[in-house]
């Protein structure tokens, strides 16, 4: 399960650990900003790049660590307003990273905000029954570095053709950890990757715009809670009632709605924001109407956003979208009284965007042509 690279990548590396392996080596300490600054900076992309680095530090670098923990396969533009990456690790496991813009009025697409959803384990554990990534099981997490190096890539590919990204800054708005994988079950990865993310030695992005997704690990949600750093929480919720919940995500028998929403509460309180509850709506499974008026006591209880996501269909996986009319009379009943709620437009439907469902594509047509 765990996957141990020949060599670490250098993009999970932290200003004071490589520092103390320069030092190790017999490098100055002021080397490692420069290297770093290489990495986030100018996004390099080879060590021959790194011109004002003497030959012997970067053979030294070559063979010490890794620079491309993640490469390329597959960049796909959908026909909306999302682009999905395909990325391969070192063992091969395939993992997915979207780059979401909203269109602005009066700007292209190429300076819209831009939201970027990362994924943090390859498969998934959870074994939620609606959901692409967790087909399979969980194979392994991945490290802190190849969770940052996804945002690399970004970086890289929007570098190329966006006039308003330049050098020193990331090229996108937002971060989403939504992609494939429950953050929270690989916590100290994840956390090590934001780290270098938020760092002015690293991307300098804000823990504010970074949002982690969970389908509700308490202990870890109260974890979070305690680290000093503001990020956003959002709650897979996608049932109102343990009944409900407890028969598409099997995580509610191990912290049922009596336990994961106090910790939701200790979360909001201690970091004074709104936390959102995502609610998949799924023809007849949790889009009934007493679901919504559950959901909405519970949203105005813990004073909370609630985004409403139209389901995704999976091929093999019998889940449907219910009709917009059932969607928005859903919407309604949370309207009503004065719910903060947002509806959520399908995007990338045409790239099969939702979580895990490229990999599950291309890991079907590996497995039915393996020569390929
Ligand atoms: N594991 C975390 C984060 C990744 S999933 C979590 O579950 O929160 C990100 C979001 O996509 C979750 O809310 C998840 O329930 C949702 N999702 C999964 N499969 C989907 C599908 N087929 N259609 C729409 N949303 C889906
Ligand atoms: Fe895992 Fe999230 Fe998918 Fe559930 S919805 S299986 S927690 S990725």
């Amino acid at each position: 399960m765990k996957f141990t690279p020949a060599k670490p990548s250098l993009h999970g590396e932290t200003l004071d650990s490589l520092g103390a392996r320069l030092a190790e080596a017999g490098e100055p300490a002021y080397r490692a900003r420069q290297i770093l600054g290489w990495l986030y900076k100018k996004r390099a992309a080879s060590w021959d790049e790194m011109t004002n680095l003497p030959r012997p530090l970067r053979a030294w670098l070559a063979e010490t660590f890794d620079l491309e923990s993640t490469s390329l396969v597959l960049g796909r533009q959908s026909e909306d307003v999302t682009d999905k990456l395909l990325l391969e690790l070192r063992d091969l496991s395939l993992i997915e990273t979207v780059i979401i813009r909203a269109p602005q009025e009066g700007v292209g697409l190429d300076q819209s905000r831009k939201t970027i959803c990362i994924s943090t384990q390859v498969g998934c554990a959870m074994g939620c029954v609606f959901c692409a990534s967790g087909l399979a099981g969980l194979k392994r997490d991945l490290s802190a570095g190849e969770i940052v190096h996804q945002l690399v890539q970004v970086c890289r590919r929007e570098d190329a053709h966006t006039p308003r990204a330049r050098a020193e800054l990331a090229s996108f708005d937002n971060i989403v950890v939504m992609g494939m994988g429950e953050p929270l079950h690989n916590y100290e990865n994840l956390l090590r990757a934001l780290t270098i993310l938020n760092a002015e030695w690293g991307l300098g992005f804000g823990a504010r715009r970074i949002t982690l997704s969970t389908s509700g690990l308490v202990p870890k949600i109260l974890q979070l809670a305690d680290e000093a750093a503001g990020f956003r929480l959002a709650i897979s919720l996608h049932g109102a009632t343990n009944e409900v919940r407890g028969q598409i995500m099997p995580i509610n028998k191990r912290w049922p709605l009596e336990e994961l929403l106090p910790a939701v509460r200790t979360f909001s309180d201690k970091h004074g924001r709104m936390v959102t509850l995502e609610f998949i709506l799924i023809e007849g499974v949790n889009d009934m109407l007493d679901q919504a008026a559950k959901l909405r006591d519970i949203a105005g209880d813990l004073h909370a956003h609630v985004n409403l996501i139209p389901y995704n269909t999976v091929e093999g996986l019998p889940w449907k979208c219910p009709s917009l009319t059932r969607q928005q009379n859903f919407m309604a009943v949370l309207q009503e009284r004065g719910v903060s709620v947002t509806l959520r437009r399908e995007k990338g439907r045409d790239i099969d965007a939702a979580c895990g469902q490229l990999r599950l594509k291309t890991e079907r047509d590996r497995a039915a042509s393996p020569a390929a």
